[in-house]
């Protein structure tokens, strides 16, 4: 209670109005001003606490944003060890890294506040990492890239990443398939974390700073901004893929990387959720089953089944299982017409959830059957599939007929969907696609086509599933680039 109250309070004191640090006067004013609301918030009330981390996080981006504008003059002149284009979580973690080995460090980010995607990882409760501290079965996950990273995690793996966290207070809990979540619940404490980190490395952040250009001129960097430039031996890019652009990743990197002589694979939207023809999906949205069986089919038939969670949305489905399959459904949807069918109930055939349901109705013979299904399934999706059985949910128990039981069980063995397509990049977790692996060293991180450049986190081409391995690559990438590119 006390965290979410502060918490709005902070969203109300408009966190990203006042940090930009491109505008002199007004700007300054502004970060006073949020400065002085934040005293007055923690005079007034105790629940803004000043020894809480929203409060020191907070306060010390106003503060420091404030410094910066002041300072934006002597930046431009000066010579930096590494410029990290990019404040997602592999920028931060490459940032506070290199930082903490004792280089100077600008991070340049375009958005106003860093880690704009961070904050909205795993549903705003961030799936920091996956409890695979087995490193053979960690990298699997990463699949044909999983032998280049294996010198990669050798530097940084899962355990030293929740290492990482813990010293820092942060506490990590495991939920299903080996997830790790902040025990907060929140993503802000991931990010609260990391803006911590930055301060006490005292890595120097520009927000509002839109990198237009990356060049390499002679043996230093140039990155130039919509008003500056600035210069440094070495520069890590960490601008992301392009999956959800509104949260600044545009693909700018790609663009950077290939102007300095990197080939860019194809860049196309992964782990992303599809979208269904039937159109009653928009009244189950937000219903979510756990271990259900799906199968695929094309033109009907069956390809292959996976087991997992679910959840329906407004257009077709989501959740893990259904990411994770994304891919391979775009492929299908090459070949055919998709079909996904949802075993709702676990009975291992139709027959046994006809049994299953002669029972329950003579049980419950007096009920209304759609109050008796609701035992079987959630609420919502009861009076969906009793409607698609052509049932009349207020019918008692007793005079549904074998006919109509037919056609429930059958419902409940296999629940038809056509899946019609896949949502666009504005839905997508993470793009496919990126830069090629044999262009980057693995042990470093660094360019092999240009020394002294490194590329990290969504920028790289890697395939991995959803649970909690993309937010692993960039701890682990960010570091590795970070510890290296410092010396
Ligand atoms: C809805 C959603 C939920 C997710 N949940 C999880 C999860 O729970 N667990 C997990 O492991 N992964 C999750 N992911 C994936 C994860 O968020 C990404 O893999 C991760 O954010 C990539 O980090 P990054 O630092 O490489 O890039 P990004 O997070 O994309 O950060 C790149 C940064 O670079 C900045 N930038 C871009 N261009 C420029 C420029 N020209 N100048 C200056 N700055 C620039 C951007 O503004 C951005 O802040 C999720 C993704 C989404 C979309």
């Amino acid at each position: 209670m006390r965290s979410s109250r502060s918490e709005q309070r902070r969203a109300n004191i408009g966190i990203t109005k006042g940090t930009t640090t491109d505008g002199g006067g007004l700007m300054q004013a502004l970060c006073i001003y949020n400065i002085s609301v934040l005293y007055l918030l923690n005079t007034i009330s105790n629940e803004f606490e000043p020894d809480s981390e929203s409060y020191r996080a907070t306060s010390f981006l106003y503060i420091y944003m404030y410094t910066q504008s002041h300072m934006k003059d002597a930046y431009t002149k000066k010579l930096w060890d590494i410029i990290v284009v990019g404040g997602g979580p592999a920028g931060m973690m490459a940032a506070a890294t290199a930082a903490a080995k004792g280089a100077s460090v600008l991070l340049l980010e375009k958005n106003q506040t860093l880690g704009k995607k961070l904050r909205i990882t795993g549903g705003g409760r961030c799936n920091v990492t996956n409890n695979k501290t087995n490193s053979r079965e960690m990298l699997a996950k990463y699949k044909r890239s999983g032998k280049f990273l294996h010198s990669t995690f050798s530097q940084h793996s899962v355990t030293d990443t929740v290492t990482w966290f813990n010293e820092r207070g942060v506490e990590l809990k495991e939920e299903n398939e080996g997830r790790l979540f902040p025990v907060t619940d929140s993503a802000e404490t991931v990010y609260e974390t990391l803006l911590t980190e930055l301060k006490e490395t005292d890595v120097t952040v520009l927000g509002g700073a839109v990198v237009t250009a990356v060049k390499k001129i002679d043996s230093h960097f140039l990155t130039t901004t919509r008003t500056e430039q600035f210069r440094a031996k070495k520069c890590i890019l960490a601008t992301g893929g392009t999956s959800r652009p509104e949260t600044g990743s545009t693909g700018d990197g790609f663009t950077f990387a290939k102007t300095l002589g990197h080939t860019i694979h194809a860049h196309n939207v992964a782990l992303v959720p599809v979208e269904t023809q039937e159109r009653w999906v928009k009244r189950v949205s937000g219903v979510s089953l756990s271990d259900v069986k799906l199968t695929l089919t094309v033109d009907g038939r069956k390809q292959f089944t996976q087991t997992g969670k679910v959840l329906f949305t407004h257009s077709g489905l989501s959740g893990p299982t259904i990411l994770n399959m994304s891919k391979q459904i775009s492929e299908l949807l090459e070949t055919g017409t998709v079909g996904l069918h949802i075993k709702l109930m676990s009975e291992p055939d139709e027959g046994s959830i006809r049994e299953k349901l002669t029972e329950l109705f003579h049980a419950e013979s007096n009920k209304k059957v759609c109050n008796v299904l609701n035992q079987l399934v959630p609420t919502t999706l009861a009076k969906v599939v009793l409607r698609l059985a052509n049932i009349d949910g207020d019918t008692p128990c007793h005079s549904v007929r074998v006919e109509e039981k037919k056609r429930l069980s059958s419902l409940l063995f296999a629940l038809p969907l056509t899946i019609t397509g896949l949502l666009g990049a504005d839905k997508a977790v993470i793009s496919s696609g990126g830069v090629p692996l044999t262009e980057i060293n693995p042990k470093t991180m660094e360019s092999k086509k240009v020394p002294g450049l490194f590329l990290i986190g969504d920028m790289l081409d890697i395939d991995r599933p959803s649970g909690g391995y993309s937010l692993q690559l960039c701890w682990t990438t960010g570091f590795v680039a970070g510890s290296h590119a410092a010396v």
